[in-house]
């Protein structure tokens, strides 16, 4: 089957350096506007997302329109999906039109997995259900880096609903690769401890300050109530517990950065005076999103 790009535990930490390497490449040099290469021209991309998105979508339709592919996103809302079709038959269906490679977003844990065993297609999952969102950790690497130089010696700490987050679990698999120092800090319910088994070392803490003690990087995560089938914990008490605000920031590391993978909810997990700081990344992850799915796209299209 061709390799497309479907998490982030099966790559070797030499892949993740490929990849960021060549996302520095793309990068734009401060104040310029990018211009479009020829790379992929001819080459089609489908988009597919069958969960809402704006970030990830939008990001991997002008990385694929900036290395010259055309490129069609699909959602679930406007398709045969709501027709009542399967999802093997969407994928059969889009395979038949032959595009150089499908990016897909679903609810389920493992469906691009899956469906790579049965498409000749090389595929890249932008997020699957609770399990993996691998461009969101490279994007996220490439941040901390452009800030810290390296991601060596760094204790990060991940803050929030992590037992439903992809990009929780992404961040592990690829911040335990290079050794950083991970602390995951939330509500017990949303903490679960077999996360701590990724690597050596992981600290679980329910202290938010225990959390960000020392810590260079102080990654935030949505709370995601669309996973959630029963209240986890009480929700006009998270922001109290769990919602990064400026006092936390104050007894942090002086350096710290703040991340979010967004859509932030402003006032539940994190205040608006810290994620419009100057120690917030959260747009620069935004910004890298484009470099780093234009390396990923240009990988699994031209090998
Ligand atoms: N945008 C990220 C994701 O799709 C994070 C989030 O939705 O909270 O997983």
């Amino acid at each position: 089957m061709p390799a497309g790009l479907l998490d982030i535990e099966s790559l070797s930490r030499n892949d993740v350096e490929a990849i960021l390497a060549r996302s520095k490449f793309f990068q734009p040099a401060a104040g310029q506007t990018f211009k479009r290469l020829d790379t992929l021209r001819g080459r089609t991309v489908v988009n597919l997302f069958f969960e809402s998105s704006t970030r990830t979508r939008t990001s991997f339709e002008i990385a694929a329109r900036r290395l010259g592919a055309d490129i069609l996103s699909i959602t679930a809302a406007g398709s045969s999906v709501s027709k009542g079709e399967s999802l093997v038959d969407t994928l059969n269906t889009l395979g038949a039109m032959r595009p150089d490679a499908i990016v897909m977003r679903h609810s389920a844990s493992g469906a691009p997995h899956f469906l790579s065993r049965y498409l000749p297609i090389p595929i890249v999952n932008a997020g699957d259900g609770t399990h993996e969102h691998p461009t969101q950790a490279l994007l996220d690497a490439l941040t901390i880096i452009d800030r810290r130089g390296s991601l060596d010696g760094l204790r990060i700490a991940i803050i929030g609903d992590i037992a439903h987050s992809r990009v929780a679990r992404s961040n592990i698999f690829l911040l335990s690769k290079f050794g950083v120092q991970i602390v995951l800090c939330g509500p017990a319910s949303l903490v679960p401890s077999e996360l701590a088994s990724i690597a050596p070392g992981i600290e679980l803490t329910t202290d938010i300050f225990k959390a960000i003690d020392n810590a260079h990087v102080i990654m935030m995560l949505r709370v995601q109530l669309e996973r959630q089938h029963e209240a986890a914990f009480p929700a006009n008490e998270y922001f109290q517990f769990f919602g990064l605000r400026p006092e936390h920031i104050e007894r942090a590391k002086p350096d710290v950065i703040v991340m979010h993978p967004g859509p932030i909810n402003r006032g539940r997990e994190i205040s608006s005076e810290v994620a419009d700081s100057q120690r917030s990344a959260i747009l620069n992850q935004v910004e890298n999103g484009i470099a780093v799915r234009m390396a990923v796209l240009e990988r699994v299209l031209m090998q």
